[in-house]
This record gives structure tokens, C-alpha cells and sequence, in this order.
């Protein structure tokens, strides 16, 4: 990677101000972590820290406290997890900047680990405020950005502190570097985009962005039923996005231009309700009742995407192909996650529900990589710069440290 990585800088003996994404999911009703995988992703940076002997301080946002102490959005929970998973106790601080954690913080031994309170309860830390980033940078000698989820925000512990403090990225933010920048690098061929989720509006830019580098787009999930409607099939209750039709007609005609492959289900699971106990029909697109509504893709849509993706050699897949947190709807996302998992080819998964049902399949580690950048992942590969990306420097200007 083109930029300072955690091991480009002297860390031994330095309070390490590490960015981390443990914006983990909880359960609603208990509190607790529902998947500990963001938690877990961040290891090998905070490992190699402690190893070095380097003071670790670890920040974070949880949720949206929107710039207010939210009781339930303590960090003291993912403190707990993470002390567990790294086998060292991990001490909480009652807030994020001043006097009392600086206090903190000045009595930390090398190879210590301090987590700051919920960055989020300070509304300074989404407007990107310049005082609050150096408020924050008081606390370390070295700023350390290994959350790739949150890169696309211009926040103040994101990209505005890299100016206070030597900044590098951590292993996560590379491996996540290193993989999406692949895919737009160069792809080996042919190349395929399997998309599906919830909406096209999310998607546009990426797939603009992809479409000269694709052989395949491959459209499953609620998605395909803006893309059929563009093609002017009855979708009865479906998910639609109508102010996407036109962009989907535009995106397909686009496709031809390029000469890529633009694949719709041919047939589909639909239901009277998203539900288990719901009425389900396997049938043609041609043929979706007015009053059913898509909720997965059917046997012979699963087998044209296999035999496409079979041929390919980079595979990037975003969005589950139908409704999954449903088991009854999860057969398509289940099928391709499965066919995916067996190949050669370089496959690579954006997406929280993607990596999600991926990871709740127990293939993630069949996958070439897993990205735990939603939002992220996608901006990425739309060509945006990250702000969390730009604002650490280039790995031949090396700065001294103080
Ligand atoms: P990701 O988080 O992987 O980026 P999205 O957020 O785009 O994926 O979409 C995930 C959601 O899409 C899931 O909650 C899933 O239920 C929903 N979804 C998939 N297929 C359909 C469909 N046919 N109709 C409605 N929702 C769908
Ligand atoms: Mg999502």
C-alpha cells in the first residue's frame, strides 16, 4: 500500500491512538454483541502493537448517540469482548478527551490496552471538529487508523487528526485497501459483480463506477424487481424503488454499450407475505402475480448465475439474493454462497448482510476476502477517495516523530 503502515513507525514505548470500527450489532432486547466480527478483524493491528510494547488507546464510535451520552452505547461491552478475545484485561475510560483520561492515559505501561468512551457522544466527532481532533491527539504519539469501516466519513478521529499526529494505517485498513484496489486495478478476467440487497439507489455509483471492468453483472435481490420492472414486467408487491426505474434502464443500457453481460432472474420465489408461515410459488418472471411479492431467486435463475460465475475469475459480490434472515428466502444467497466458497476464483464480499450470511454459513474463510466496510466498501469502489485513506500520508514522505 502506497501509505505509512503500522509497521513503517516507531511504536515501542509510544501511546498508540488506534482508530477502530467496533460498531458492532447488539441484540435489542439483551444489549449483547450479536457478531463480534469487526471486534475481531482489528486483532492482528492491536496484537502487534501490544507485542511491540507500545501503549495501545483504542477509539471508537457504537451506534448513533447523535452527540449524547446514550447509557446502552457504552463501550464497556465490546471492552469486555475484546479483553476476551485478546486474552488481557482491556480497561474502559469514562470518556473519549480530557483531563481525567489524560490522566489515564499517562499512567499506562508499555503493552497496556485503554478503550476511550463512545467517541459519538461528543458531537464534535461527526461535524469533524479541529479542536475536538486535537483533544484527541493529545493523547498519543501516534495516530493509527485501522477502522476501514468508517473511512468514508471525514470525522474528526477519521481523516482530522491524521494532521495533529504521525499517522499510518493499520493491517486491517491495508488488507482492505489492497483487496478492493484489486478489483479496480486488475481484475483477472472475466470478472463478474453479483449484486443484490435492498436498493439500486445504495449501488448506482459503484456499478457506473465497475461497469468498463465487468464481463457479468448479475442482479439478484430486491434490486431485480426495479431492473424488471425496467423491463416492463409485472412485479406485483415487490420492493420497488420508483424513482430508479429510469436509472436502471440507464445502467442496462449502459451495459450493452460496454458489452457486458447484464443477467436478471428468469424466475423467482414470491410470497403472499415476508414471513415463515407465508405462501410460497416458484415461477417465471414473466408470470409474478399482482398481489405476490419477489422474496428470493428460483432454481433456474441460481443455476444461469452458477454457470456464469463458474467461468469467472474475480467475483465480487454485494447483497443477499433474497430475503435471508427469512430461512424459507435464503436459498439463492445460500446456494451462491456456497458455489462461490468452492472456487479458484478471487472472491471478494462487501456488505454487512453479505458478510453476514457468508459468516453465518461458516465460508467466509472460503472467500479470498470479506470486507467490514459496507458503506465503505461500496464509495470505494465507486472511485471516491475515503477521507480516512487520503488523509494518511504516502509511505515515502516519512515524518519525524516526536
Ligand atoms: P448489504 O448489507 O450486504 O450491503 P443491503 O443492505 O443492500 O446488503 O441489503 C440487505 C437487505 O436486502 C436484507 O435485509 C435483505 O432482506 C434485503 N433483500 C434481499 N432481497 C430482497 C427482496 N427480494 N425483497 C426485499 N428485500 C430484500
Ligand atoms: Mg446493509
Amino acid at each position: 500500500m502506497p501509505k505509512m503502515t503500522v509497521k513503517d513507525v516507531e511504536v515501542k514505548d509510544r501511546r498508540v491512538l488506534v482508530r477502530v470500527d467496533f460498531n458492532v450489532p447488539l441484540d435489542e432486547k439483551t444489549g449483547e454483541i450479536t457478531d463480534d466480527n469487526r471486534i475481531r478483524a482489528a486483532l492482528p493491528t492491536i496484537q502487534y502493537l501490544t507485542r511491540q510494547r507500545a501503549k495501545v488507546i483504542l477509539m471508537s464510535h457504537l451506534g448513533r448517540p447523535k452527540g449524547k451520552v446514550v447509557e446502552d452505547l457504552r463501550l464497556g461491552i465490546v471492552a469486555r469482548r475484546l479483553s476476551e478475545v485478546l486474552g488481557q484485561p482491556v480497561t474502559v475510560a469514562p470518556d473519549c478527551v480530557g483531563s481525567d483520561v489524560e490522566n489515564m492515559v499517562a499512567t499506562m505501561k508499555a503493552g497496556d490496552v485503554l478503550m476511550l468512551e463512545n467517541l459519538r457522544f461528543h458531537v464534535e466527532e461527526e461535524t469533524g471538529d479541529a479542536s475536538f481532533a486535537k483533544a484527541l491527539a493529545r493523547l498519543g504519539n501516534v495516530y493509527v487508523n485501522d477502522a476501514f469501516g468508517t473511512a468514508h466519513r471525514a470525522h474528526a478521529s477519521v481523516s482530522v487528526i491524521a494532521q495533529y499526529l504521525p499517522a499510518a494505517a493499520g493491517f486491517l485498513m491495508e488488507k482492505e485497501v489492497e483487496n478492493l484496489g484489486r478489483i479496480l486495478e486488475n481484475p483477472a478476467q472475466p470478472f463478474a459483480a453479483l449484486l443484490g440487497g435492498a436498493k439500486i439507489s445504495d449501488k448506482v455509483s459503484m456499478l457506473e463506477n465497475i461497469m468498463d471492468k465487468v464481463d457479468y453483472v448479475m442482479v439478484g435481490g430486491g434490486m431485480a424487481a426495479t431492473f424488471l420492472q425496467a423491463r416492463s414486467y409485472e412485479v406485483g408487491q415487490s420492493l420497488i424503488e420508483t424513482d430508479m426505474v429510469e436509472t436502471a434502464k440507464r445502467l442496462m443500457e449502459l451495459a450493452q454499450k460496454e458489452k457486458v453481460n447484464l443477467m436478471l432472474p428468469v424466475d423467482v420465489v414470491v410470497a403472499d407475505e415476508v414471513s415463515n408461515e407465508a405462501q410460497v410459488e416458484i415461477i417465471p418472471v414473466e408470470n409474478i402475480p399482482k398481489e405476490k411479492r419477489i422474496v428470493d431467486m428460483g432454481p433456474q435463475t441460481i443455476s444461469n448465475f452458477s454457470r456464469a460465475l463458474r467461468r469467472c475469475r474475480t467475483i465480487f459480490w454485494n447483497g443477499p439474493m433474497g430475503i435471508f434472515e427469512i430461512p424459507r428466502f435464503a436459498r439463492g444467497t445460500q446456494e451462491l454462497a456456497k458455489l462461490l466458497a468452492g472456487l479458484e476464483a478471487m472472491t471478494v464480499i462487501g456488505g454487512g448482510s453479505t458478510a453476514e450470511a457468508v459468516s453465518d454459513l461458516g465460508l467466509a474463510g472460503k472467500m479470498t476476502f470479506v470486507s467490514t466496510g459496507g458503506g465503505a466498501s461500496l464509495e470505494f469502489l465507486s472511485g471516491d477517495k475515503l477521507p480516512g485513506v487520503e488523509a494518511l500520508p504516502d509511505r515515502k514522505w516519512e515524518r519525524e516523530i516526536d
